[in-house]
């Protein structure tokens, strides 16, 4: 398994020569020692970056089509290597199988489609514009790569978040240093290999994995980055904000945190939506940016929302998915990711019910005892007060809380009674309804009846202090395109100005 700093087309240790511990949180074992890249290394991916952006074989001089050739490949790639790539972001994120897998099947699906839209901005080049002078000026407008690109992810999709960034960036023709969160770099440090394999000239994907405020830091303060493309936590997302504007001013897109509400009507088929509930909350562990972390629920079906969900969360088997040999086990929910994490999790557990918040499930340690690993059973709390820390503050663990309410208006109101604006679900047999609580909900993404799914062609982003800037789909390239304008003298036209 490869541990080291991808530059150039080549793995190297780190220029001081540091490593960083990397553990399985399933099983607190170590996994490798990694390269803790410093600002020594940042300085030389982005010298790379920086000339193979001004290449005759990339960069400025490439085009959609010979980018979507290299995506292509990529998701062949991808698809050949899907077991291992899995198993990775499995022992390095403690994810279950299935999760894993749904990861690596995304980024093939990424791969396709940025490569149908690498090859549309072939055909989208030299647009003529219509610039209101009658033909004595004709205006073209260039797509261009935006530059060498910063990119900085988190630990909870260790190989996908990358891939949300490498790949519509590839489409691009952009060149890029990518620094992994230090607590599941793996997959990403192998990206650069199969990124190489593809077609992509050495130097257009530089992997450097190192501490946040030592390689993260490195990269966003370095001057000849053009833009920051970040995934993480609000006080992280200030400092870059900061680093941006002392060394800039650039570009920055910051995917953040979300406290995503759902709000079932009495309407809803209540078994379907618990399912969805469930997903939510547990799917990562509760450690997904768009997680359903508040639900309200009409008055009327409290009841029978809180008896499903506490029959079908006692149905789930909670360990490592990945047992000897690489047997699946069949759990289907894991650990979270460190002990950092663990203990955040449980201080949030443990303060609410020490303010007699009713727990409906979970809540206890015992439930998974004997787990050698960060085990958080998923824990349900009731009739939580709206100042209570649970309710809104991001937990980024399997942590639910239920809020009834009485009218539309009510529901509303609460959900978006937030600093976060990331998602948001609605569950009603009344699809006008839906449509109209959607048209309400003040974040990037509202789910009707359904809630999580995250597709390649549609935008991810948040509002408030969720985030700026969208991943994914066409909105996704654009982050990465920088738009330029041709205007031509086509006439004897005189300005007149001077
Ligand atoms: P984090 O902010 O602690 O770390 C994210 C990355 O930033 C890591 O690679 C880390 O090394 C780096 N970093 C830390 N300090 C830095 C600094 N001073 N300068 C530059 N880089 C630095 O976040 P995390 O704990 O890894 O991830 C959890 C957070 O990410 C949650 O808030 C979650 O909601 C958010 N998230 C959002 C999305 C989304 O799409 N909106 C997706 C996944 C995660």
């Amino acid at each position: 398994m490869e541990t080291r700093c991808f530059i150039d087309g080549e793995y190297k240790a780190a220029a001081k020569g540091g490593t960083f511990e990397n553990i399985n949180p399933a099983n607190m074992q170590k996994i490798a020692d990694v390269s803790a890249g410093t600002a020594e290394d940042i300085e030389l991916a982005i010298a790379a970056a920086t000339r193979c952006l001004n290449s005759d074989g990339w960069g400025y001089k490439s085009t959609g089509a010979q980018r979507a050739a290299i995506l292509r490949k990529l998701g062949e790639i991808f698809t050949a290597r899907l077991d291992e790539i899995a198993r990775m972001d499995c022992l390095d994120h403690g994810k279950p199988k299935r999760e894993a897998e749904a990861d690596v099947n995304d980024a093939i699906a990424a791969c396709s489609h940025f490569a149908m839209l690498a090859e549309k901005q072939d055909k989208d080049q030299d647009e003529v514009i219509e610039n209101g002078t009658n033909g004595d000026f004709v205006t073209k407008i260039r797509l261009e790569p935006i530059g060498v690109v910063g990119m900085i992810t988190p630990w909870n999709y260790p190989f996908l978040m990358g891939c949300w960034k490498v790949i519509p960036a590839i489409a691009a023709g952009c060149t890029m240093v990518l620094k992994p969160s230090e607590l599941a770099p793996m997959s990403c440090i192998l990206l650069g290999q199969m990124c190489l394999d593809a077609g992509l000239p050495a130097g257009a994907l530089n992997v450097v994995p190192g501490l946040g405020q030592e390689a993260g830091a490195a990269l966003t303060q370095h001057p000849k980055i053009d833009k920051i493309s970040f995934t993480g936590s609000c006080p992280t997302a200030q400092r870059i904000m900061a680093a941006a504007a002392a060394n800039g001013p650039r570009g920055l897109s910051l995917e953040l945190g979300g406290k995503s509400p759902l709000i079932a009507f009495e309407d809803c088929d209540v078994d379907a939506t618990v399912d969805w509930i469930i997903t939510g909350f547990c799917w990562g562990s509760g450690q997904v940016c768009s997680a359903t972390s508040r639900v309200l629920v009409h008055s009327s079906i409290r009841n029978a929302i809180i008896a499903k969900l506490q029959e079908k969360l006692a149905g789930i088997t909670i360990g490592d998915s990945l047992g000897d040999n690489w047997t699946n086990t069949g759990a289907i929910m894991g650990p979270v990711i460190n002990q950092v994490q663990y203990d955040k999790i449980w201080a949030f557990i443990d303060e609410a019910k020490a303010n007699n918040v009713a727990c409906a499930y979970g809540g206890e340690r015992n439930l998974v005892k004997g787990l050698p690993g960060f085990f958080i059973p998923p824990c349900v709390f009731t009739d939580v007060s709206r100042s209570e820390r649970v309710w809104n503050e991001e937990i980024f663990g399997p942590v639910l809380c239920v809020n009834t309410f009485e009218t539309e208006a009510e529901a509303i109101a609460v959900a978006n009674d937030s600093e976060y604006g990331l998602a948001g679900a609605v569950f009603s047999a009344d699809l006008s309804r839906c449509a109209r609580v959607g048209n309400a909900l003040r974040c990037g993404i509202v789910w009707t009846n359904n809630c999580q799914p995250a597709f390649i062609q549609a935008p991810w982003g948040g509002v408030k202090k969720s985030g700026f800037g969208r991943e994914l789909g066409r909105w996704g390239l654009e982050e990465f395109t920088s738009v330029k304008q041709v205007t031509s003298a086509a006439s004897d036209f005189k300005w007149g100005l001077w």
